[in-house]
């Protein structure tokens, strides 16, 4: 493995760390696709079983295709180890079969992945985990939820998908001081923009599905740490539960990560540029970009982050089926809830990523009918304008003969 003595920036973090060469002087990054690893000895084959000495014995525990990807990560959220996972959704579990027991409470941001939601409400609950939802930039409410039985504090920071700002560095005094693991998923920002453990947080979560891989390809999840401690207990429930990234997924998203800064730094280009055209057309009542400095996330976004990321949300003038008309007048976008991907992506949160919520609930979180929300890829963004542009200008159209 390449040594550094020079601290090197995440550009080039993201290119050259992790990867160890082989015998074979290979350039790229190979695949070991491999299940298991041989001995040279049957003391050899005890040694590592035992773990008296380091090395590879199953895929299951450990893999160099998937330690090179886990370094890399680590070394650019500046942490010092990283477990890969399965998915973004294995590595939550892994954390929470890792640190909770039945009795404990969590304290999670309101509005966090759906999926997120509901692996703690649904599944977590029946072993008796509680969770606690709080609104995301509420820190008296954050201080007021750190009962004596809370062990986590899992914030999404900027939300999804109106981008409020989570303040991350009172976040982790209120964690510390309650005794608390402070968690950030990361997945929005990614460590480019945003690096969650140089607040205090305890721990980063990550979905590689997303930006990681960046082109929609492979499912995988990572969670990054500095104590080993903490990193030993995630390493053992990994290990025996068994959410293993495939190698294969691995080579993909360790090979995404080489792209990745150049990659953000469009995104967020191309986003910016969006918003400021959204907020200019007559159709738009409002946009959601901490970019925007109107935006009341703005300045907390301009502190913590190196970038704004590539999500937009906005809201119309009109109802629910006039947004519905915008989603259906695009020909390029991808109407679909991911996000994270070259391909931009257009949803309509209120009746997809966020319909199983109550009504009560989307109004809290400002998701209306009328919000459409825009995963901004890397096509020409004159050409995610032109495609935008049919389905808003007969909709403010509409509006404005309504008016007459
Ligand atoms: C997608 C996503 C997850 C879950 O990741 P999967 O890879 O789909 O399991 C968690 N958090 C956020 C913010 C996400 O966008």
């Amino acid at each position: 493995m390449y040594d550094f003595t020079e601290p090197l920036s995440i550009e080039t973090l993201a290119i050259r760390a992790g990867q160890r060469r082989t015998a074979e002087s290979e350039h790229s990054d190979p695949i070991f696709a491999t299940s298991s690893f041989v001995f040279d000895n049957a003391a050899d084959a005890a040694a590592k079983f035992s773990g008296a000495t380091e090395g590879n014995v199953y895929s299951r525990f450990t893999n160099p295709t998937v330690r090179g990807f886990e370094d890399r990560l680590a070394a650019m959220e500046g942490g010092r180890f990283a477990i890969a996972t399965a998915s973004g959704m294995s590595a939550i579990l892994c954390l929470a079969l890792s640190v909770l027991k039945a009795g404990d409470r969590v304290a999670v941001s309101e509005n966090v992945f759906g999926s997120t939601v509901s692996l703690f409400t649904k599944t977590l609950s029946r072993f008796g985990v509680t969770t606690d939802f709080v609104a995301l930039t509420d820190l008296s409410a954050w201080q007021r939820a750190m009962s004596p039985r809370t062990r986590l504090l899992f914030v999404e920071t900027p939300s999804n998908p109106t981008c409020e700002i989570a303040d991350l560095a009172s976040l982790s005094k209120i964690a510390k001081e309650a005794g608390v693991l402070f968690v950030v998923d990361n997945v929005y920002c990614t460590p480019v923009l945003q690096k969650p453990l140089e607040y205090g947080a305890d721990v980063v979560v990550h979905s590689a599905t997303k930006y990681l891989d960046g082109q929609g390809r492979c499912v995988g999840g990572a969670l990054v740490v500095n104590d080993r401690a903490l990193y030993d207990e995630l390493f053992n429930t990994l290990r025996t539960s068994g959410p293993s990234m495939s190698p294969f997924n691995a080579w993909v998203f360790q090979k995404g990560l080489e792209t990745l800064a150049l990659r953000m730094k469009g995104h967020c280009e191309y986003a910016a540029e969006l918003a400021d055209w959204l907020q200019g057309h007559p159709a738009v009542r409002r946009v959601f970009y901490p970019g925007l400095s109107s935006h009341p996330g703005h300045l907390l976004a301009l502190k913590q982050q190196r970038g704004f990321g590539g999500i937009v949300a906005f809201e119309i003038h009109g109802s629910r089926s006039d947004a519905w008309q915008i989603i259906d007048h695009t020909r390029l976008l991808s109407i679909t809830a991911n996000l994270g991907d070259s391909k931009s992506t257009i949803t309509h949160p209120a009746s997809t990523t966020h319909a199983r919520i109550t009504e009560k609930q989307r109004q809290v979180a400002g998701i209306t009918d009328s919000l459409i929300r825009i995963g901004v890829g890397l096509e020409h963004p004159d050409d995610i304008k032109l495609d935008l542009r049919r389905g808003l200008d007969s909709v403010a159209t509409s509006e404005s003969r309504l008016a007459d």
